[in-house]
């Protein structure tokens, strides 16, 4: 019977699942506190975790998601890929992390994990020391799910609150609620539920983790691309701001469908006209930027359904293998 447990290497890397609070009714304080649990201390929480896999786990760093950037995502898309290369025992990879970035991280990984095996990304809304936490359970739920071989082929996963996530649908909706995940418009693709089945009903058609060009395994960093949020009134100093910088790259959220007060705008026009490749995103919480003549005639690129921060993930990665205007705008079709 043991010897048939899927085995599941979990990966923490701080976070609130993590956190450490004064008292049962903190909620808010434990981020400035700072002090996290071991991951090992997450799984030591949840022994019924090792009826359902053989866990390996190890800290890859501790802190916060609001300290989590290019660096960390480089070293989890390098270490999980390792542990795929070296062990061929493992089933899937459970990675911890907080909610602040976990929507990043997790479209990072499904763009650069070269495997089909399940990866899983987990965080919680409350602290494992808080009245009603969701860390124990998101923690089980994340394990079961990288343990389903029906998890496999589907790219890198979220899942909180019973909830399964494309990780490059789901964003975090709500400042504190624990149903906070959600897929904008799409719908999440099934549930590890109430009654310890995993089940799916939706896979992603957009391209993923092996079927993606970007390999970072050796890149020591990415280009940098920065984000300007429109509003009215806004003008370009902020747009100047970043080609005064020398950035390699800017996507700007704009309004609705995708639009700009006209000087910022013409202060974009500048930095695409000195080779920076310029995304339209949007602020809205759902929906397409599409391409009109207009754009196509002042070297924009558009977004197609992605939110400005992951925009700027798939522009950091387009910008590591194309600098061309027409190859990059096609990975917005196809990532
Ligand atoms: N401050 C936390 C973080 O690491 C918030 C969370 O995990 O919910 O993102």
């Amino acid at each position: 019977m043991t010897n048939q447990r899927p085995t599941v290497r979990v990966i923490g890397t701080g976070g609130s699942i993590a956190g450490v609070g004064p008292n049962r009714l903190d909620f808010i304080l434990y981020p400035e506190i700072g002090d996290h649990i071991t991951i090992q201390q997450s799984l030591d929480r949840v022994p019924e975790i090792r009826d359902i896999a053989e866990v390996r786990s190890e800290d890859l760093v501790s802190v916060g998601s609001t300290a989590i950037g290019a660096a960390e995502w480089l070293g989890l898309t390098r270490r999980i890929n390792e542990i795929f290369r070296e062990e061929a025992d493992v089933a899937g990879v459970v990675v911890t992390h907080g909610t602040a970035t976990l929507e990043e991280t997790s479209y990072f990984l499904h763009l650069t994990v070269k495997s089909s095996k399940p990866v899983v990304i987990t965080g919680a809304m409350r602290p494992p020391t808080a009245l009603s936490t969701d860390a124990d359970l998101n923690l089980l739920d994340a394990v079961r799910t990288a343990a389903c071989p029906d998890a496999a082929g589907l790219g890198v996963l979220t899942v909180l609150n019973n909830e399964i996530q494309s990780g490059r649908d789901v964003i975090k909706a709500s400042t504190f609620r624990v149903e906070t995940f959600r897929p904008n418009e799409l719908g999440f693709l099934g549930y590890s539920d109430s009654d310890g089945k995993v089940v799916f009903y939706r896979a992603p058609i957009r391209r993923h983790t092996v079927d993606t060009p970007f390999l970072v395994d050796d890149v020591t960093s990415l280009p940098r691309v920065d984000i300007v949020y429109a509003y009215a009134g806004a003008d370009g100093l902020l747009v100047d701001a970043v080609r005064n910088n020398g950035s390699d790259g800017l996507v700007l959220a704009g309004f609705g469908g995708g639009t700009f007060p006209p000087t910022v705008i013409d202060a974009a026009v500048k930095l695409v006209d000195d080779g920076v490749p310029v995304v339209l995103s949007t602020r809205s919480t759902a929906g397409r930027v599409v391409m009109t003549p207009k754009k196509e005639q002042q070297g924009f690129l558009v977004s197609d359904n992605l939110p400005p921060q992951k925009a700027r993930i798939l522009l950091m990665l387009g910008l590591t293998v194309t600098k061309d205007r027409q190859e990059l705008q096609q990975l917005f079709y196809d990532y």
